[in-house]
């Protein structure tokens, strides 16, 4: 139950980070936060009894963590949703890879440029579930009949938290999730 998720708020109740209940009622304790949405449990000291909360608001910082966008599998895959830019469907974590769109095998003879201009970077690199990544193999695009979701770019901005339709949803922290939150729908 310590270990369990909070949204943590900037005092302009913009949401920054997710910490943990041990650590979210440190900061209550200390004053530097205050509940925002809070369980009917109580943590118990001797000394003190507060209640869990799931929000809680930081007092006194109202600016928010800048991410910068780094080049990474894994922000390749929240670049594109979660969903396969192949088959347009939303995957697990677990289902997704990154895929190269022009495999390295035809990577020369399409562009005419060699390995290291190009090849993984953002424009070459897409979000896909194994089993399209698995059909494609080093074909392209065109020999398949299929065609992007959507065309790959770098993005500028990247929101600092990441969290599930679901999982927000049973916390509590859908009201509070509208800016630097990306929502990952549900899964069908
Ligand atoms: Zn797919």
């Amino acid at each position: 139950m310590l270990n369990s998720d909070v949204l943590v708020l900037n005092s302009g109740f913009i949401p920054i980070r997710i910490t943990s209940v041990r650590d979210a009622v440190c900061l209550i304790a200390a004053h530097r936060a205050v509940p925002v949405i809070e369980d009917d449990e109580y943590v118990r000291s001797p000394s003190i009894s507060i209640r869990i909360p799931s929000v809680i608001s930081v007092l006194g910082y109202n600016s928010f963590p800048q991410r910068r966008v780094v080049f990474s599998k894994l922000n390749v895959i929240y670049r594109d949703d979660m969903l396969c830019q192949y088959c347009g469907s939303r995957f697990n974590m677990k289902d997704l890879t990154v895929d190269h769109v022009i495999p390295r095998s035809r990577w020369e003879s399409v562009t005419g440029r060699d390995q290291g201009d190009g090849f993984s970077t953002w424009h070459n690199l897409v979000c896909a579930c194994r089993w399209c990544n698995n059909r494609k193999g080093s074909r392209l695009l065109h020999e398949l009949g299929w065609a992007l979701l959507r065309e790959p770019f770098e993005p500028e901005y990247m929101p600092y938290i990441f969290v599930s339709f679901e999982r927000a949803k049973q916390k509590g922290w859908l009201p509070f999730c509208n800016f630097n939150v990306r929502i990952i729908g549900v899964v069908e």
